[in-house]
């Protein structure tokens, strides 16, 4: 299990990225991040990797099956991540070596992490391409990354990411870019990582909905709600999921998380989504509580007296 508990992360200027984020990421189960561009996810997935720049400051605790991670040197975390944690990260033009062909880059966690021969690991590299609908996949394993499109490249780093079999995944919009049969493709191999602890970003409603039993939702660096799969889609509480679930199904995420008001100031007062809440009260220019209900978790004045 991951245990995140108060974890902030500021860059210079008091920039604060990530607002005292509380998230249980419970074991073989999958958690989807959803909130809109800016709003503090990936640097999430990123702090707990320890892949932030070193202008990050980072506070709070992030725990591994309660091995404090946070603490970890360099070089602890480099035997964790692919080993523990693997990561499968957005497909920008930096996430692969030019240099090296496609099928090596697949394999190499394989040879790095868990000492398989180059040809053991080009032979798993090879299944994995396939299990991603990656068309002649042996071919491919010997092309250079500039050959491939955007949503080939995205399928190669989720392969890249998986391969190691490490029980905790971490996953940075892994659908972005892809159109509705790959999307299909990904949801399929998600649904086949049971064994998994799974947390993944995604923008795409129809993917949450696919793949998620526990919903996390992000707003201006901190999380707002955090339920069931079910409770989010059924009975969203947050004003702000509310306002999400409106834009389906016609517009997935896009027609609310197209715009972020991303980041905060430090010491910024209230509740960070007051302009845009049509519940807004003047009580609301105080912080909110974190109320608690069962196993969901709401932060809200409209629900202070259910705690
Ligand atoms: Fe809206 Fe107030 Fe709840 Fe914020 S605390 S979401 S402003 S009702």
């Amino acid at each position: 299990m991951i245990e995140i508990s108060n974890l902030s992360v500021t860059f210079s200027e008091n920039i604060r990225a990530i607002d005292h984020v509380c998230l249980s990421v419970p074991d073989k189960k999958t958690t989807v991040v959803v909130g809109e561009s800016g709003s503090g996810k990936s640097v999430m997935l990123a702090a707990i990797l320890h892949i932030l720049p070193s202008s990050a400051k980072v506070s709070g605790s992030v725990k591994l099956d309660g091995e404090e991670l946070l603490i970890k040197t360099e070089k602890q975390m480099e035997q964790i991540r692919g080993c523990e944690l693997s990561y499968i990260p957005q497909g920008g033009g930096t996430s692969m070596n030019p240099l090296l062909t496609v099928g090596y880059q697949v394999a190499e966690p394989l040879i790095e992490k868990k000492h398989l021969s180059k040809k053991e690991a080009l032979r798993s590299a090879v299944s994995w391409m396939k299990k991603l609908n990656l068309e002649n996949e042996e071919k491919l394993a010997v092309s250079y990354p500039h050959t491939l499109s955007g949503g080939m490249r995205q399928r190669t780093l989720i392969a890249m990411g998986a391969i190691t079999g490490a029980p905790v995944l971490l996953a940075d919009e892994p659908t972005k870019g892809l159109d509705g049969g790959r999307i299909e493709t990904v949801i399929e191999l998600f649904r086949t990582l049971k064994d998994r602890t799974i947390l993944c970003i995604s923008h795409d409603l129809n993917v949450v909905s696919a793949i998620a039993d526990y919903v996390c939702v992000m707003y201006a660096a901190q999380q707002v709600e955090i339920c069931t799969a079910r409770e989010f889609f059924e009975e969203p509480l947050h004003p702000y999921s509310k306002m999400i679930l409106a834009a389906m199904p016609e517009n997935g995420l896009k027609a609310v998380l197209g715009f972020a008001p991303a980041h905060t100031k430090q010491g910024q007062k209230g509740c960070h989504f007051y302009s845009r809440c049509p519940y807004r009260m003047e009580l609301c220019c105080k912080e909110p509580p974190v109320v608690g209900m069962k196993n969901r978790r709401v932060r809200c004045w409209l629900y202070a007296d259910s705690d």
